[in-house]
């Protein structure tokens, strides 16, 4: 499960990683469960790189206090639960993004 860092100082949420703070600067960091998130967009990419699906649907959910973009691994629509599956290929670049995170339907 993909975990939210929240900000130990004034509660900031984000999935991404960052040295400092975006609110207060701080470089203390704790990790929440992320729980269920409700799917706010989605969109279809014809032109991506050599290894990932085209189209590859894409869909930004919001869960509490932090939005994530992450592939759709089933039929999804803008409303929907979701949760964050991660399978066994997420992995966490040195940049901060997140490579392999799914979002599936939260009942499954
Ligand atoms: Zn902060």
């Amino acid at each position: 499960m993909t975990k939210i860092r929240e900000c130990a100082n004034c509660g900031y949420r984000t999935f991404y990683k960052k040295r400092h703070c975006m609110e207060c600067g701080s470089q203390q960091w704790d990790k929440q469960e992320s729980g269920i998130g409700e799917l706010l967009a989605i969109t279809s990419v014809h032109v991506s790189p050599k290894g990932v699906r085209k189209p590859n649907r894409l869909g930004l959910a919001k869960f509490e206090g932090a939005n994530l973009v992450a592939q759709i691994g089933k039929d999804l629509n803008v409303g929907d639960n979701v949760k964050i599956d991660n399978g066994n290929t997420l992995r966490e670049e040195d940049d901060g993004t997140q490579v392999g995170a799914q979002f599936v339907p939260a009942g499954d």
